[in-house]
């Protein structure tokens, strides 16, 4: 398959880097053609079309913009917050695609109670940090993110069984693994002492495979790098195509293949990787394990249904034994009655 490129506009690298990658995320791109026969005019209409026009050349995003209500070209926005807009406007089966829940469970130090808040995610926004060994990877980051944060001295929460302020732990914990897994290493940060905006530069180690907690493995297909300053920078995006399993750079409307050597250097220690896109991986013992599961769960299921059809079935016996007593009683009670009535007689 061949590929092609967006046009600029003047500063819509960013725009263009995450519509390839869209594109080049199947579910998504079929999602929005299934859903683009029902709606008129929004934004499945227009990605769809684009999509369309994507697959035999260069296209155009003017329209892509104007739906998105972009109206300065010419300047630099951030791709992640346009990723989001993007993904919050589409058709909620495009964009489950995405969807992660986290739960953020505050826990009482003084007594243990807790209470969990689902909060649901597009893509999770990674720290990033110094490394002790000069490594910082992917990895450390998700640790980072998922890391328990203790609230104790002034910053203290009030406990509602104990009735007053405890020192209190939240912890995260990954309740919905997305299908699609977007990371943001956050790159553009507020300086409160400057005032303003300013870019991380960091070196990171983009990680080919991550495991996640509860045993799913990610594997990377997309990444959007931005380099240069915060306001006059440029995004691109490095796509591997599923069908070939061959790398490429997409650069506004320049297509390019990339070497293994490229490729290798696009991953270690990057400083400018900023969205990076995980496809969930399916292992074949994987599914058998959840099969297994599954086959248990069934046979539990079905235990317990003979169990309640026995357990049923006794105390009908049980019930037609009592009837079967209180009729011959009634009988043997009439017999009396006529035994007396015939006396009396
Ligand atoms: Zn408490």
């Amino acid at each position: 398959m061949k590929y092609y490129g967006l046009r600029n506009q003047g500063a819509t690298c960013y725009l263009n880097s995450i519509l390839q990658a869209l594109f080049m995320t199947r579910e998504f791109r079929e999602a929005v053609k299934s859903c683009s026969k029902h709606h008129k005019d929004d934004i499945n209409v227009r990605l769809n079309t684009l999509f369309e026009s994507l697959k035999e050349k260069t296209s155009e995003t003017t329209e892509v913009t104007k739906t998105l209500r972009i109206e300065k070209v010419y300047e630099q926005q951030d791709a992640g917050q346009y990723l989001e807009k993007i993904l919050s406007d589409v058709s909620d089966e495009a964009s489950e695609i995405f969807k992660g829940e986290l739960i953020h469970r505050t826990v009482c130090d003084q007594c243990g109670s807790h209470t969990d808040d689902e909060v649901p995610f597009f893509f999770l926004s990674l720290p990033l940090m110094d490394s002790k060994n000069g490594n910082y990877s992917v990895e450390d980051g998700i640790q980072e993110f998922l890391k328990d944060v203790e609230f104790c001295g002034e910053d203290q929460m009030y406990c509602d069984e104990c009735k007053y302020k405890c020192d209190t732990t939240i912890k995260y914990k990954l309740k919905l693994h997305p299908e699609i897994l977007i990371l943001l290493l956050k790159r553009f940060e507020y300086n409160y002492h400057r005032m303003s905006y300013s870019k991380d530069s960091r070196a990171v180690d983009v990680c080919y495979t991550i495991d996640l907690p509860e045993n799913q493995t990610y594997e990377l297909y997309a990444l959007v790098e931005h380099v240069g300053s915060l306001t006059g920078g440029h995004y691109t995006a490095i796509i591997k195509s599923e069908d070939e399993d061959r790398w490429y750079e997409f650069n506004d409307s320049s297509v390019t293949l990339l070497s293994d050597h490229r490729i290798q250097r696009k991953f270690e220690k990057s400083r400018s990787a900023h969205l990076l896109f995980y496809r969930k991986k399916r292992i074949g013992s994987q599914d058998e394990e959840q099969n297994g599961e599954r086959r248990a769960e069934e046979e539990r299921w079905a235990v317990e249904e003979r169990w309640a059809k026995e357990e049923r079935r006794a105390i009908a016996e049980i019930w037609a034994e009592e009837e079967r007593k209180a009729e011959e009683e009634r009988w043997a009670e009439e017999e009396r009655w006529a035994e007396e009535e015939r006396w009396m007689g």
